[in-house]
């Protein structure tokens, strides 16, 4: 099965790795600096804090953020889980915003039509990779003193008007999940500006109490002070020492996913029943996901029976996401929200995630592109994208 996404994994990822196998420090160790520093410098924020999820990271920028129980924070009904369960973990409420129905990225205008006096905070997602509209965001927060929190978990290596994602907003969050745009198995990490904030992170990750191990260990004491709840939501040094090798590949990762995604994109041209989503000139993309829409009118086939024709195939494809407030649980917690944002549920029924990662051969592009022509019922032009393989 032609996957969706994987790491890229060498053998300087490896020896990183070992090489803090046989050192001193196997968690809280000087690896965790280390890639921390680098990875702010690459994104260019002032601080950077790990975390062992991408998850762990949204809770504690939502922690960090100030949300308080009643609380509500804005967030895209089209995400992963994690970016309301965020919410939820520190007792505030997820309201759902609609979403753009060509990009699959909150709508700016709904955003500002769902805040109340209770609204705290608004949480982005660039969705497959494309930064949102952080221009009009801000202009929304800015002036009601609401916090924003990016759950960029897609867009590491992107740009917004020539800005990296990880400096756009007052938290940036992370995932260095094995699909996403680099990897240290599990993990995450959150940017910010702000050197309070920053403290607040790291007690946070460390169970709430004031000083690390090492801190102690350097300071000759004994004595430390918890001062908030906190977790254990450390990463290690072996991820650490994977995340700095991987972070010196992002350039020629995300150059990689470029040429992929562009190569789809020419493909897609020639097939007329599905498109890829729209993107703006004013941003670059990381291309976490190729995401296409299936026009199912014109094709006379759902996104479903696409999707079963291509598994089929042995085309890994994947549909990311169902509207965060249809699951279960969220029905239980916060009621039946059927038809709340009715662009984000039409979204979904189109969507179809293809094969993208750094290593994907070209001929698996051009197999896959054929595959959707032929499921698509989209005309019988051979998607030719041979000429860019050169
Ligand atoms: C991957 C992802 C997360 C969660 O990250 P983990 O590292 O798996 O905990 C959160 N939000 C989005 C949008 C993601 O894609």
């Amino acid at each position: 099965m032609l996957p969706y996404g994987k790491q890229t994994i060498d053998q300087a990822d490896i020896d990183a790795v070992v090489e803090i196998l046989k050192s001193d420090w196997l968690t809280t160790g000087p690896a965790v600096d280390r890639f921390e520093k680098e990875f702010a410098q690459t994104v260019g924020s002032q601080h950077a804090v790990t975390f062992s999820s991408g998850t762990a990271a949204l809770h504690a920028a939502v922690q960090a953020a100030g949300i308080q129980p009643g609380d509500e924070v804005i967030v895209p009904a089209i995400t992963f889980v994690a970016t309301a369960n965020s919410v939820l973990y520190c007792g505030g409420i997820p309201v759902f915003a609609d979403v753009n129905p060509l990009t699959g990225l909150m709508d700016a205008d709904d955003v500002e039509s769902k805040i109340t006096e209770h609204t705290r905070a608004i949480i982005t997602m660039d969705y497959a990779g494309q930064p949102c509209d952080y221009d009009r965001i801000h202009e929304i927060a800015d002036g009601r003193g609401l916090m924003v929190i990016a759950d960029a978990c897609h867009s590491l290596g992107a740009t917004y008007k020539e800005s990296s994602v990880g400096s756009l907003t007052d938290f940036s969050c992370f995932s260095l999940h094995p699909v996403k745009p680099i990897t240290t198995g599990e993990g995450g990490m959150v940017t910010t500006d702000c050197e309070r904030w920053a403290q607040l992170l790291r007690q946070f990750r460390n169970h709430g109490i004031t000083s690390d191990y090492r801190q102690r260990n350097q300071e000759g004491t004994h004595a430390y002070n918890m001062s908030q709840l906190g977790f254990n939501y450390r990463m290690t040094d072996l991820q650490a020492a994977l995340g700095i090798s991987q972070l010196k590949k992002l350039g020629q990762f995300t150059a990689q996913r470029q040429v992929l995604a562009d190569t789809y994109r020419v493909g897609l041209e020639n097939i007329e029943n599905a498109s890829p989503l729209f993107q703006y000139e004013n941003r670059t993309h990381s291309n976490h996901l190729m995401v296409v829409q299936i026009d199912q009118e014109k094709s006379g086939v759902s996104r479903n029976e696409v999707f079963n024709c291509l598994r089929e195939k042995g085309i890994g494809v994947n549909v990311h996401y169902i509207p965060v407030y249809q699951h279960s649980y969220y029905k239980t917690r916060l009621g039946n929200m059927d038809h709340a944002c009715p662009k984000a549920e039409k979204f979904y029924d189109s969507i179809l995630t293809l094969p993208l990662f750094p290593t994907m051969k070209f001929e698996n592009v051009e197999f896959v592109l054929e595959q959707i022509r032929v499921a698509t019922n989209s005309g019988t032009a051979r998607p030719s994208v041979s000429h860019l393989a050169a």
